[in-house]
């Protein structure tokens, strides 16, 4: 291990050097709403940057995610991102959305095409009424209201691109149209997010690419949801989750070391600024921030978080 791999991991100091943001999904019962608050008033006092929450595919979570976030905006003091995708939505349909989050006090949108109702994989159709590409959207929204606006990364590459020329260039698209910083789709290999991050640098795009980190709750779920998104699951981490199946506890701290292992590996490379898929639970992301150097700040979920 080098001096500077040494020195930048410990010199951490908590949230003047950290920042994070979390990402939930809409619940579908009155149970997993339960379990989305209780994982909300978790990890609410590390003063996340922003919070967000998912818009079901095709637009299927479009008055979960709407009611989310106003209660995110009525019971707490997070800054809630809304997302929006406009797949098989006309431009009309679409604009409602918008400033229906604007009028509910939402100010941040995370700007997005979404998958084919076929399933990922099947060609894109843009609506023939609707937003061609997902940089009109982005400007379409920032010209209804003053929006903080994100938009997606993928550092292994899209499934649909057709090379890293094109992928770099929907990103600029995206950046012209106003947006001002990316998420990126989870990875496990970390170089891919660095050579990605070089690769948009290079392009002379200069917004923060925030790395999307998942936590490995479910092995299985997260191989079958990669297969989907283009992420690749490196051998070593099948290694590590063999033989787990029935073994939730060890999976859990396996899990937690893993990821922990991956954002201090990121900061000694530099990066300070995280977003994590949740999943809607906090155990595991609460355990990794305290990692990171977070610590919780009583009052967020009711009070204005007070930088320490
Ligand atoms: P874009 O960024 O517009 O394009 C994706 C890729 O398609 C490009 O990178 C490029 O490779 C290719 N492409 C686009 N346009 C062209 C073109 N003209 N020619 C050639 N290739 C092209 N989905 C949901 O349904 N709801 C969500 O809430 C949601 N949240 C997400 C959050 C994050 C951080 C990420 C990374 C993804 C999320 N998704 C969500 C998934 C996303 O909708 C899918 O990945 C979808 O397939 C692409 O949407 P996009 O906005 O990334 O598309």
């Amino acid at each position: 291990m080098s001096e500077t791999v040494v020195d930048r991991r410990f010199l951490l100091n908590g949230a003047s050097d950290i920042s994070v943001s979390f990402e939930f999904f809409p619940p579908k019962t009155e149970k997993m709403e339960q379990v989305l608050w209780a994982s909300i008033e978790r990890l609410a006092p590390l003063c996340p940057s922003f919070v967000s929450v998912t818009y079901g595919a095709g637009g299927s979570t479009r008055e979960r995610t709407h009611s989310t976030v106003e209660r995110i905006i009525q019971e707490t003091k997070l800054k809630p991102a809304a997302h929006l995708t406009c797949v098989d939505a006309s431009k009309e349909a679409v604009n409602e959305v918008i400033q229906s989050y604007w009028d509910a006090g939402v100010r941040h949108i995370v700007a997005l095409r979404g998958d084919p109702a076929a399933g990922v994989g099947e060609k894109y159709k843009p609506h023939p009424d609707g937003y061609q590409t997902t940089a009109d959207l982005v400007a379409s929204i920032r010209e209804i209201g003053d929006f903080e606006v994100s938009v997606s990364a993928y550092p292994e590459r899209h499934p649909e691109s057709p090379s890293w020329d094109v992928e770099i260039d929907v990103l600029k698209a995206k950046v012209d149209a106003g947006a001002t910083r990316a998420i990126t789709q989870f990875f496990f290999d970390n170089e891919h997010y660095l050579r990605y991050v070089d690769r948009v640098r290079a392009a002379g795009i200069n917004i923060p690419i925030l790395p999307g980190i998942v936590p490995v709750t479910s092995f299985k779920g997260i191989s079958s949801f990669a297969a989907k998104t283009g992420a690749s699951v490196p051998a070593w981490l099948a290694h590590r989750f063999e033989g787990l199946d029935d073994d939730p506890r060890t999976r859990e701290l396996v899990a937690a070391a893993v990821a922990a292992e991956q954002v201090l590996d990121l900061v000694d490379n530099g990066v300070i600024d995280f977003h994590f898929y949740t999943m809607n639970k906090a155990d595991l992301v609460y355990a990794i921030c305290h990692m990171l150097g977070l610590r919780s700040r009583e009052g967020m979920v009711t009070k204005q978080c007070v930088a320490a």
